[in-house]
């Protein structure tokens, strides 16, 4: 077949105008925020900002923020609706994958070799890192914060003007030399990390060191910083569910998990870590629907479920919504789970009574069968959160 003389590709197509292409690509998919950046303003940042990790040539990449439905996140923290927010979580990471995919094709018939990063769940395997040490292939935190996406808060989580840290971020890749973008302006952050709603909802102690210590990233000349993070496996202890009762006893995630959460990060990843991972991997989904996390299937056949996130949900940019979020969730009880999966909040005293007529079997899927083996751990109390 002929193609049409009139549609065959004559124009030559600018930096400028391939600029302005991605910017409105990615908003007239939904994107919230777009940035550029490119070798030159990422010079000097950590490995996970070198572009030519996942395409040979790269110049540019774009990163966006696909925000997340507000009104399933209220829900969710109030402990009404888990698997709402869970389905629009997959959602929107689904759609920014693919948004991030089509933009790629799009170059790469504009003539630029171009790849889409996955949203998450993509960690580097090579002769320097192995998966289970989270190190993704591109960060699109780093690239957001450098292309003006957001700004880092106290939590290390990026923060855009309009949902805060409710977002999904995605980027794609490039060898066309896009223009970059500037970072937003420092004194327009909204976060001024005095309130602390990130380090309140995080039962982990994930962010505890967050106030007294800053890490700072330089790349391209400009430096940005947050909070200092504990050990990884922290977050996950809670995150990925293996408990969820916050130290105080007040409150939980969705997790229906009661096992104690160590102050020392080696107790953590010595026995309390297995301990409870043992007693999650025989508990009943919780109803409704999984993340695929590919690490945590290959290693046990199970899929995770979105428990917490809390650091990242209270983060809007009104700060009495910040302020109602984080009561919401810590006034909206703790779940206990029924043998069907289904879970249901309730205050701490009913489910304690609920678990104490439970037989032994089926309640050690939810605490610890032999509290002693932590006698000699120093466990989170209720002073180590506010
Ligand atoms: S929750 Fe508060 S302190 Fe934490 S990052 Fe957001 S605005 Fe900053
Ligand atoms: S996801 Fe949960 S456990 Fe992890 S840092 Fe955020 S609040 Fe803490």
């Amino acid at each position: 077949m002929v193609g049409q003389e009139y549609l065959k590709p004559t124009l030559t197509i600018t930096a400028e105008d391939l600029t302005e292409k991605a910017k409105s690509f990615v908003k007239n998919c939904g994107a919230c925020a777009v940035g550029i950046t490119t070798v030159e303003t990422l010079e000097g940042g950590p490995p996970s900002t070198n572009l030519e990790y996942v395409l040979p040539g790269a110049k540019s990449a774009v990163t966006f923020a696909m925000p997340l439905d507000q009104d399933k996140i209220r829900d969710y923290l109030a402990k009404e609706d888990r698997d709402a927010h869970q389905v629009n979580y997959n959602d929107t990471n689904t759609l920014a994958t693919g948004v991030a995919s089509q933009l790629a094709s799009f170059f790469e018939e504009c003539g630029f070799d171009s790849v889409g990063v996955q949203a998450n769940q993509v960690y580097r395997n090579d002769g320097e890192s192995v998966p289970w040490e989270y190190r993704p292939d591109i960060s699109h935190r780093l690239l957001a914060v450098r292309g003006g996406v957001g700004w880092f808060g106290l939590s290390g989580n990026v923060l855009t003007a309009e949902y805060g840290a409710n977002v999904n971020l995605c980027t794609m890749v490039t060898t066309a030399e896009l223009a970059p973008t500037d970072p937003l302006p420092p004194e327009e952050n909204y976060c001024d990390c005095t309130s602390m709603e990130c380090m309140a909802a995080c039962p982990s102690g994930f962010l505890r060191d967050a106030k007294r210590e800053r890490i700072t990233v330089t790349m391209g000349g400009q430096s940005f910083s947050y909070g200092k993070r504990t050990s990884y496996d922290r977050c996950i202890y809670v995150c990925a569910g293996f408990t969820g009762l916050h130290p105080s006893g007040r409150w939980s995630t969705w997790s229906p998990g009661r096992f104690p959460i160590p102050k020392q990060d080696e107790d953590l990843k010595a026995g309390a870590s297995k301990r409870a991972y043992k007693a999650w991997k025989q508990r009943p989904y919780m109803d409704g629907h999984t993340l695929q996390a590919p690490l945590l299937f290959a290693a046990t056949g199970r899929d995770v479920q979105l428990s917490c996130g809390g650091c990242m949900l209270v983060c809007t940019p009104d700060k009495a919504e910040r302020a109602r979020r984080l009561k919401t969730l810590q006034s909206s009880g703790v779940v206990i789970q029924h043998p069907d999966g289904t879970m249901e909040a309730m205050s701490p005293q009913q489910a304690q009574h609920y678990l104490g007529g439970l037989d032994d079997e089926t309640r050690a899927l939810y605490e610890p069968e032999d509290p002693e083996i932590y006698k000699d751990m120093e466990i989170m109390g209720g002073d180590d959160q506010r």
